[in-house]
Protein backbone atom coordinates (compact mmCIF):
# COMPACT_ATOMS: atom_id res chain seq x y z
CA UNK A 1 0.00 0.00 0.00
CA UNK A 2 1.45 3.50 -0.63
CA UNK A 3 -0.19 6.53 0.73
CA UNK A 4 0.08 9.78 -1.38
CA UNK A 5 -0.73 12.95 0.25
CA UNK A 6 -2.12 15.55 -1.63
CA UNK A 7 -2.39 19.33 -0.17
CA UNK A 8 -4.58 21.05 -0.72
CA UNK A 9 -4.77 24.98 -1.41
CA UNK A 10 -4.84 26.97 1.78
CA UNK A 11 -7.13 29.32 2.05
CA UNK A 12 -5.73 30.65 4.98
CA UNK A 13 -1.90 31.50 5.88
CA UNK A 14 -0.64 28.28 8.55
CA UNK A 15 -3.88 26.53 7.86
CA UNK A 16 -3.00 23.48 5.72
CA UNK A 17 -5.43 20.41 4.74
CA UNK A 18 -4.33 17.13 3.76
CA UNK A 19 -6.22 14.65 1.41
CA UNK A 20 -4.73 11.42 1.75
CA UNK A 21 -5.31 8.27 -1.11
CA UNK A 22 -4.36 4.60 -0.51
CA UNK A 23 -2.87 2.66 -3.48
CA UNK A 24 -2.70 -0.78 -4.10
CA UNK A 25 -1.80 -3.09 -6.68
CA UNK A 26 -0.18 -1.52 -10.24
CA UNK A 27 -0.78 1.12 -12.07
CA UNK A 28 -1.65 0.72 -15.66
CA UNK A 29 -1.54 -3.17 -15.61
CA UNK A 30 -5.34 -4.11 -15.24
CA UNK A 31 -8.51 -2.36 -14.59
CA UNK A 32 -8.62 0.73 -12.12
CA UNK A 33 -11.54 1.02 -9.35
CA UNK A 34 -11.60 4.03 -7.11
CA UNK A 35 -13.17 4.07 -3.82
CA UNK A 36 -13.93 7.60 -1.96
CA UNK A 37 -15.78 8.38 2.07
CA UNK A 38 -17.76 10.70 2.68
CA UNK A 39 -17.11 13.08 0.38
CA UNK A 40 -20.68 14.76 2.28
CA UNK A 41 -18.59 14.47 5.32
CA UNK A 42 -20.71 14.11 8.17
CA UNK A 43 -22.38 10.84 6.46
CA UNK A 44 -20.02 8.77 8.54
CA UNK A 45 -21.05 4.79 7.04
CA UNK A 46 -18.39 5.06 4.43
CA UNK A 47 -15.66 6.71 6.32
CA UNK A 48 -16.01 2.96 8.69
CA UNK A 49 -16.10 1.02 5.29
CA UNK A 50 -13.27 2.21 4.26
CA UNK A 51 -11.40 1.79 7.43
CA UNK A 52 -12.21 -2.52 7.02
CA UNK A 53 -11.19 -2.08 3.31
CA UNK A 54 -8.15 -0.58 3.88
CA UNK A 55 -7.20 -3.38 6.21
CA UNK A 56 -8.62 -6.20 3.21
CA UNK A 57 -7.26 -4.65 0.31
CA UNK A 58 -3.59 -4.46 2.08
CA UNK A 59 -4.48 -8.13 2.79
CA UNK A 60 -5.27 -9.27 -0.89
CA UNK A 61 -1.98 -6.72 -2.23
CA UNK A 62 0.17 -9.28 -0.10
CA UNK A 63 -1.69 -12.33 -1.40
CA UNK A 64 -0.93 -10.64 -5.12
CA UNK A 65 -4.03 -10.61 -5.75
CA UNK A 66 -5.12 -6.86 -6.91
CA UNK A 67 -4.88 -7.34 -10.54
CA UNK A 68 -5.20 -3.64 -11.26
CA UNK A 69 -5.02 -1.01 -9.45
CA UNK A 70 -7.18 0.06 -6.76
CA UNK A 71 -7.27 3.83 -5.33
CA UNK A 72 -8.95 4.33 -1.83
CA UNK A 73 -9.72 7.89 -0.37
CA UNK A 74 -10.73 7.07 3.28
CA UNK A 75 -11.83 10.41 3.77
CA UNK A 76 -12.79 12.16 0.60
CA UNK A 77 -13.51 15.75 2.42
CA UNK A 78 -11.46 16.72 4.91
CA UNK A 79 -12.33 20.51 4.63
CA UNK A 80 -16.22 19.43 5.29
CA UNK A 81 -15.17 17.14 8.37
CA UNK A 82 -13.19 20.10 9.87
CA UNK A 83 -16.53 22.45 10.25
CA UNK A 84 -17.88 22.86 12.71
CA UNK A 85 -20.93 24.81 13.58
CA UNK A 86 -22.74 24.76 17.19
CA UNK A 87 -21.59 21.14 18.21
CA UNK A 88 -22.06 19.43 15.05
CA UNK A 89 -20.10 19.02 12.02
CA UNK A 90 -21.83 20.51 8.67
CA UNK A 91 -20.36 18.10 6.17
CA UNK A 92 -22.93 18.93 3.30
CA UNK A 93 -21.94 22.52 2.21
CA UNK A 94 -19.01 24.30 2.57
CA UNK A 95 -19.43 27.08 4.71
CA UNK A 96 -17.65 29.96 2.74
CA UNK A 97 -19.39 29.35 -0.34
CA UNK A 98 -22.97 27.36 0.96
CA UNK A 99 -21.77 25.40 -1.90
CA UNK A 100 -22.93 21.55 -1.83
CA UNK A 101 -19.01 19.50 -1.75
CA UNK A 102 -21.16 16.98 -4.04
CA UNK A 103 -21.84 19.56 -6.93
CA UNK A 104 -20.14 21.69 -9.40
CA UNK A 105 -17.64 19.10 -10.75
CA UNK A 106 -15.99 20.23 -13.99
CA UNK A 107 -17.65 19.17 -17.07
CA UNK A 108 -14.63 17.66 -19.36
CA UNK A 109 -16.00 17.24 -22.65
CA UNK A 110 -15.33 20.14 -24.44
CA UNK A 111 -11.90 20.17 -23.26
CA UNK A 112 -11.60 16.39 -24.00
CA UNK A 113 -12.98 16.80 -27.71
CA UNK A 114 -10.59 19.55 -28.53
CA UNK A 115 -7.73 16.82 -27.58
CA UNK A 116 -8.96 13.86 -29.19
CA UNK A 117 -11.17 15.82 -32.16
CA UNK A 118 -9.42 13.40 -35.54
CA UNK A 119 -7.36 10.84 -33.04
CA UNK A 120 -10.19 8.39 -32.84
CA UNK A 121 -10.28 5.31 -34.96
CA UNK A 122 -12.06 2.05 -35.23
CA UNK A 123 -10.57 0.56 -32.00
CA UNK A 124 -12.82 0.79 -28.96
CA UNK A 125 -9.64 -0.10 -26.75
CA UNK A 126 -7.34 2.32 -28.61
CA UNK A 127 -10.19 5.16 -28.05
CA UNK A 128 -10.93 4.60 -24.41
CA UNK A 129 -6.64 4.82 -23.69
CA UNK A 130 -6.75 7.88 -26.05
CA UNK A 131 -9.93 9.78 -23.78
CA UNK A 132 -8.51 8.51 -20.51
CA UNK A 133 -5.16 10.52 -21.26
CA UNK A 134 -6.64 13.71 -22.31
CA UNK A 135 -9.29 13.34 -19.50
CA UNK A 136 -6.39 12.70 -17.36
CA UNK A 137 -4.43 15.99 -18.76
CA UNK A 138 -7.86 17.99 -18.72
CA UNK A 139 -8.52 17.79 -14.64
CA UNK A 140 -5.17 18.09 -14.22
CA UNK A 141 -5.98 21.94 -15.97
CA UNK A 142 -8.95 22.89 -13.97
CA UNK A 143 -8.35 26.04 -12.62
CA UNK A 144 -7.96 26.04 -8.49
CA UNK A 145 -8.37 29.38 -6.95
CA UNK A 146 -8.93 28.10 -2.97
CA UNK A 147 -9.00 24.76 -0.87
CA UNK A 148 -12.80 23.55 -2.43
CA UNK A 149 -11.17 24.08 -5.93
CA UNK A 150 -8.52 22.13 -4.99
CA UNK A 151 -10.54 19.53 -3.13
CA UNK A 152 -12.28 18.89 -6.04
CA UNK A 153 -9.58 18.90 -8.64
CA UNK A 154 -7.52 16.49 -6.83
CA UNK A 155 -10.77 13.56 -6.56
CA UNK A 156 -11.49 13.99 -9.85
CA UNK A 157 -8.06 13.80 -10.72
CA UNK A 158 -8.03 10.63 -9.05
CA UNK A 159 -10.95 8.93 -10.50
CA UNK A 160 -11.28 10.48 -13.91
CA UNK A 161 -9.37 7.63 -15.69
CA UNK A 162 -10.96 4.68 -13.55
CA UNK A 163 -13.23 2.12 -14.82
CA UNK A 164 -15.45 2.36 -11.66
CA UNK A 165 -15.75 4.61 -9.25
CA UNK A 166 -18.06 4.19 -5.84
CA UNK A 167 -18.51 6.78 -4.34
CA UNK A 168 -19.80 5.87 -0.38
CA UNK A 169 -22.57 8.54 0.95
CA UNK A 170 -25.12 7.50 3.11
CA UNK A 171 -28.55 9.42 3.57
CA UNK A 172 -30.75 11.18 6.55
CA UNK A 173 -32.44 7.38 7.62
CA UNK A 174 -33.15 5.08 5.26
CA UNK A 175 -32.42 1.64 3.45
CA UNK A 176 -29.31 1.09 1.32
CA UNK A 177 -29.71 2.58 -2.48
CA UNK A 178 -27.89 3.47 -5.18
CA UNK A 179 -27.52 6.41 -7.89
CA UNK A 180 -26.03 5.76 -11.17
CA UNK A 181 -25.62 6.55 -14.96
CA UNK A 182 -28.37 4.58 -16.98
CA UNK A 183 -26.19 3.19 -19.64
CA UNK A 184 -24.03 1.43 -16.96
CA UNK A 185 -27.11 0.06 -15.20
CA UNK A 186 -26.08 -3.65 -16.75
CA UNK A 187 -22.61 -3.50 -14.52
CA UNK A 188 -24.35 -1.99 -11.60
CA UNK A 189 -26.80 -4.65 -11.41
CA UNK A 190 -24.34 -7.27 -9.64
CA UNK A 191 -23.41 -4.56 -7.09
CA UNK A 192 -27.36 -4.05 -6.26
CA UNK A 193 -27.37 -7.46 -5.49
CA UNK A 194 -24.07 -8.09 -4.16
CA UNK A 195 -24.67 -4.96 -1.32
CA UNK A 196 -28.28 -5.92 -1.25
CA UNK A 197 -29.68 -2.26 -2.72
CA UNK A 198 -33.11 -1.92 -2.08
CA UNK A 199 -33.54 1.18 -4.42
CA UNK A 200 -31.66 1.71 -7.73
CA UNK A 201 -31.87 5.13 -9.37
CA UNK A 202 -31.12 6.00 -12.77
CA UNK A 203 -30.81 9.29 -14.59
CA UNK A 204 -28.40 10.04 -17.98
CA UNK A 205 -27.76 13.53 -16.44
CA UNK A 206 -29.56 14.12 -12.73
CA UNK A 207 -28.42 18.16 -12.36
CA UNK A 208 -25.76 20.35 -10.89
CA UNK A 209 -22.94 18.15 -12.06
CA UNK A 210 -22.66 15.76 -8.68
CA UNK A 211 -19.12 14.01 -8.77
CA UNK A 212 -20.51 10.43 -10.19
CA UNK A 213 -21.45 11.92 -13.35
CA UNK A 214 -18.25 14.06 -13.87
CA UNK A 215 -16.62 10.75 -14.13
CA UNK A 216 -19.10 8.64 -16.11
CA UNK A 217 -21.44 10.90 -18.37
CA UNK A 218 -18.50 12.20 -20.30
CA UNK A 219 -18.58 8.81 -22.39
CA UNK A 220 -21.95 7.89 -23.50
CA UNK A 221 -21.66 12.12 -24.59
CA UNK A 222 -18.42 11.19 -26.59
CA UNK A 223 -20.08 8.21 -28.04
CA UNK A 224 -22.97 9.99 -29.14
CA UNK A 225 -20.84 13.16 -30.35
CA UNK A 226 -17.98 11.37 -32.69
CA UNK A 227 -21.03 8.79 -33.91
CA UNK A 228 -20.55 5.00 -34.39
CA UNK A 229 -17.42 5.03 -36.92
CA UNK A 230 -15.58 5.53 -33.77
CA UNK A 231 -16.75 3.12 -30.99
CA UNK A 232 -16.48 4.60 -27.36
CA UNK A 233 -18.22 2.18 -24.86
CA UNK A 234 -19.43 3.62 -21.59
CA UNK A 235 -15.82 2.83 -19.75
CA UNK A 236 -16.42 4.53 -16.55
CA UNK A 237 -19.05 2.99 -14.07
CA UNK A 238 -19.40 5.11 -11.51
CA UNK A 239 -22.00 4.51 -8.52
CA UNK A 240 -22.99 6.66 -5.80
CA UNK A 241 -23.81 4.01 -2.73
CA UNK A 242 -26.06 5.84 0.01
CA UNK A 243 -24.90 3.26 2.96
CA UNK A 244 -28.83 3.35 4.29
CA UNK A 245 -28.87 6.33 7.02
CA UNK A 246 -26.35 8.20 8.92
CA UNK A 247 -26.68 6.66 12.64
CA UNK A 248 -26.10 3.21 10.74
CA UNK A 249 -22.13 2.78 11.51
CA UNK A 250 -21.81 -0.12 12.98
CA UNK A 251 -18.76 -3.03 12.77
CA UNK A 252 -20.92 -6.07 11.13
CA UNK A 253 -22.58 -3.87 8.67
CA UNK A 254 -19.48 -1.89 7.44
CA UNK A 255 -17.61 -5.16 7.47
CA UNK A 256 -20.24 -6.99 5.30
CA UNK A 257 -20.54 -3.62 3.35
CA UNK A 258 -16.63 -3.96 2.71
CA UNK A 259 -16.93 -7.39 1.34
CA UNK A 260 -20.09 -6.81 -1.02
CA UNK A 261 -17.81 -4.13 -2.78
CA UNK A 262 -13.98 -6.56 -2.68
CA UNK A 263 -16.95 -9.14 -4.31
CA UNK A 264 -18.24 -6.64 -6.57
CA UNK A 265 -14.61 -5.59 -7.55
CA UNK A 266 -13.76 -9.44 -7.76
CA UNK A 267 -16.90 -10.19 -10.30
CA UNK A 268 -15.53 -6.67 -12.32
CA UNK A 269 -11.76 -8.29 -12.78
CA UNK A 270 -9.78 -5.99 -10.45
CA UNK A 271 -9.06 -8.63 -7.85
CA UNK A 272 -8.80 -11.97 -8.55
CA UNK A 273 -10.15 -15.40 -7.26
CA UNK A 274 -13.59 -16.91 -8.34
CA UNK A 275 -16.38 -14.04 -8.41
CA UNK A 276 -19.02 -14.39 -5.30
CA UNK A 277 -22.06 -16.05 -6.52
CA UNK A 278 -24.71 -13.17 -7.11
CA UNK A 279 -28.08 -13.36 -4.43
CA UNK A 280 -31.51 -12.71 -5.71
CA UNK A 281 -31.91 -8.92 -6.76
CA UNK A 282 -33.87 -7.19 -4.00
CA UNK A 283 -35.12 -4.06 -6.45
CA UNK A 284 -35.24 -3.42 -10.09
CA UNK A 285 -33.68 0.13 -11.41
CA UNK A 286 -36.27 2.61 -11.58
CA UNK A 287 -36.00 6.46 -12.61
CA UNK A 288 -34.68 8.82 -10.37
CA UNK A 289 -37.28 11.01 -11.98
CA UNK A 290 -39.63 8.50 -10.67
CA UNK A 291 -38.33 9.56 -6.98
CA UNK A 292 -40.67 11.32 -5.64
CA UNK A 293 -40.78 13.43 -2.36
CA UNK A 294 -43.29 14.08 0.32
CA UNK A 295 -42.89 17.54 1.55
CA UNK A 296 -44.18 19.31 4.78
CA UNK A 297 -47.43 21.59 4.06
CA UNK A 298 -46.31 23.07 7.13
CA UNK A 299 -44.45 22.96 9.87
CA UNK A 300 -44.99 20.36 13.09
CA UNK A 301 -43.73 17.11 14.21
CA UNK A 302 -43.59 14.25 12.57
CA UNK A 303 -44.19 10.61 13.09
CA UNK A 304 -43.57 8.39 11.09
CA UNK A 305 -46.12 5.00 10.64
CA UNK A 306 -44.03 3.01 8.17
CA UNK A 307 -40.20 2.30 8.05
CA UNK A 308 -37.60 2.54 5.28
CA UNK A 309 -38.21 -0.69 3.19
CA UNK A 310 -41.25 -0.55 2.61
CA UNK A 311 -43.29 -1.09 -0.29
CA UNK A 312 -46.33 1.70 -0.81
CA UNK A 313 -49.32 2.16 -2.78
CA UNK A 314 -50.20 5.86 -3.73
CA UNK A 315 -52.16 7.70 -1.18
CA UNK A 316 -50.65 5.31 1.93
CA UNK A 317 -50.41 7.20 4.88
CA UNK A 318 -46.77 7.23 5.95
CA UNK A 319 -46.63 9.88 8.74
CA UNK A 320 -48.35 12.24 10.76
CA UNK A 321 -47.49 15.88 10.84
CA UNK A 322 -48.60 17.53 13.75
CA UNK A 323 -48.81 21.15 14.36
CA UNK A 324 -49.01 21.33 18.22
CA UNK A 325 -50.21 25.27 18.49
CA UNK A 326 -53.57 24.11 17.27
CA UNK A 327 -53.56 20.71 17.28
CA UNK A 328 -53.59 19.99 13.46
CA UNK A 329 -52.53 16.94 12.46
CA UNK A 330 -51.87 16.20 8.86
CA UNK A 331 -51.51 12.43 7.10
CA UNK A 332 -48.75 12.51 4.79
CA UNK A 333 -48.80 10.26 2.32
CA UNK A 334 -47.36 8.38 -0.49
CA UNK A 335 -47.35 10.64 -3.67
CA UNK A 336 -47.27 6.72 -5.43
CA UNK A 337 -46.65 3.29 -5.95
CA UNK A 338 -43.15 2.45 -4.85
CA UNK A 339 -40.46 1.84 -2.46
CA UNK A 340 -40.28 4.19 0.68
CA UNK A 341 -36.62 4.62 0.73
CA UNK A 342 -35.58 7.35 2.70
CA UNK A 343 -36.52 9.68 5.42
CA UNK A 344 -35.48 13.00 7.50
CA UNK A 345 -33.57 12.22 10.54
CA UNK A 346 -35.04 15.37 12.59
CA UNK A 347 -38.12 15.24 13.70
CA UNK A 348 -39.71 18.71 13.94
CA UNK A 349 -39.59 19.97 10.16
CA UNK A 350 -40.29 23.67 9.29
CA UNK A 351 -43.21 23.73 5.96
CA UNK A 352 -42.09 22.79 2.96
CA UNK A 353 -39.00 20.59 3.89
CA UNK A 354 -38.75 17.35 2.57
CA UNK A 355 -39.44 14.60 4.61
CA UNK A 356 -39.90 11.30 2.73
CA UNK A 357 -38.88 9.82 -0.69
CA UNK A 358 -41.23 7.05 -2.50
CA UNK A 359 -39.13 5.45 -5.55
CA UNK A 360 -41.79 4.41 -8.10
CA UNK A 361 -41.39 3.13 -11.86
CA UNK A 362 -42.72 6.05 -13.72
CA UNK A 363 -40.64 9.11 -14.57
CA UNK A 364 -43.23 11.73 -13.42
CA UNK A 365 -40.20 14.40 -12.58
CA UNK A 366 -38.17 16.55 -14.75
CA UNK A 367 -35.05 19.09 -14.58
CA UNK A 368 -32.91 19.19 -11.74
CA UNK A 369 -33.28 15.73 -9.79
CA UNK A 370 -30.87 15.87 -6.80
CA UNK A 371 -32.20 17.15 -3.69
CA UNK A 372 -30.30 20.55 -2.71
ZN1 LIG B 1 -24.13 12.43 0.38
Amino acid sequence: MKTVHHALIQNTPGVSIDLQSLHFGTPGRGPKATLQAALHADEIPGLLVAHHLRSRLAALEAEGRILGEIVLVPVANPIGLAQRVLQAVEGRFELASGENFNRHYADLFDEVVRRVEGRLGADASHNVALIRAALREAAAAIPAHNALDSLRRTLLGLSIDADIVLDLHCDNQGVLHLYTETSVWPKVEPLARLIGAEAALLAEVSGHHPFDEACSTVWPRLAARFGAATPIPSACVAVTIELRGEADVAHELAERDAQALIDYLAWQGVISGPPAELPPARCEATPLAGSIPVKAPHGGVVVYLRECGAKVTAGERLADLVEPMTGLVTPLLSPIDGVFYARESRRFVPAGAGVMRVAGREALREGNLLTS
